[in-house]
């Protein structure tokens, strides 16, 4: 029976193992088939294949690409890249630019609130990942600020709190082009978490779908069986094929198990059809 996970985190970006302990836990869970998707970044993906090779699983290198599209910001999960094309690499590049800039913000901001040192403290516990503001969650945590990271997002992390900075990164088509110039199937990642009204989930389906967008996560990590359902109806209404993927942090998050991914709905057209 295939098992498949192709939404993952690891140390190269804010998972908490690294991309070879990722590989080997998947297999011990029983995962056949596994993509790891940092954000917005490759850098775990040799480590993982390699590891993979060793191992009866079936590796997918890919990405989760921070998007901005009408001032919102989501995920385009990325599956099936070439690593090695430029323009994937070049946007990857823009955004590391952004994440850097971004970062330095988030530690002034926070600065000013009398919380000192977190962008030197936060670099420090990334250890030349892709910076993210789960790294500056760990730093508040360490520091004592925070209980746990659903804490540090909500007192620090989020909109109109003392760490929130916006950003706008690369449009929502940029990063479709850059993931099919990579030979690679793009899809939204965990649809029900940009708290969209059903209007605005149309207008991005339609626009996703008109750039060259190829699926939808049906089922994620967290989704309850009425979202599974929901986003099945999507998938057909506007032509997307579906993907499951846990978006495994590491385990403390436990809501998103390795290998408890359940199968897709018989009716959707899986992502991986085509590969
Ligand atoms: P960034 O891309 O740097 O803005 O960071 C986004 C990451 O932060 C997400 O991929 C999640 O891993 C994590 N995250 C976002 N919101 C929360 C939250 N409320 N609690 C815990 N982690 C979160
Ligand atoms: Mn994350
Ligand atoms: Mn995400
Ligand atoms: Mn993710």
């Amino acid at each position: 029976m295939e098992n498949c996970d192709l939404h993952t985190h690891s140390t190269a970006s804010d998972g908490t193992l690294t991309p070879e302990q990722l590989v080997t836990e998947a297999c011990r869970a029983g995962i056949t088939t596994l993509a790891l998707t940092d954000h917005d970044t490759t850098a775990g993906l040799k480590q993982a294949g390699a590891v993979a090779g060793k191992l009866d699983l079936r590796f997918i290198p890919g990405i989760e690409i921070s998007t901005t599209w009408q001032g919102r910001n989501f995920h385009i999960v990325g599956l099936n890249i070439d690593t090695e094309c430029p323009s994937l690499q070049s946007i990857i590049a823009e955004i590391g630019i952004i994440r850097e800039r971004r970062a330095i913000e988030i530690g002034r901001s926070l600065d000013s609130y009398g919380i000192y040192h977190a962008h030197e403290g936060t670099l420090a516990i990334a250890g030349g990942a892709t910076i993210t503001r789960s790294h500056f969650a760990r730093f508040l945590i360490n520091e004592g600020y925070a209980r746990n990271s659903r804490d540090a997002f909500k007192r620090f992390l989020v909109r109109n709190r003392p760490g929130d900075v916006r950003v706008t990164w690369p449009d929502l088509a940029c990063s479709i082009k850059c993931i099919k110039d990579a030979g690679g199937t793009s899809v939204i990642a965990h649809p029900f978490s940009y708290n969209l009204t059903g209007s605005w989930m149309r207008k991005l389906l339609l626009e996703f779908k008109a750039s060259g967008g190829d699926g939808i996560e049906v089922i994620c990590g967290s989704s309850t069986p009425a979202e599974v359902r929901l986003a099945s109806g999507f998938a057909k209404k506007y032509g997307l094929a579906g993907s499951t993927g846990s978006d495994f942090h590491g385990d403390n998050h436990i809501w998103c198990k390795l290998g408890a991914q359940r199968n897709l709905p018989p009716d959707i057209t899986p992502v991986w059809d085509t590969w």
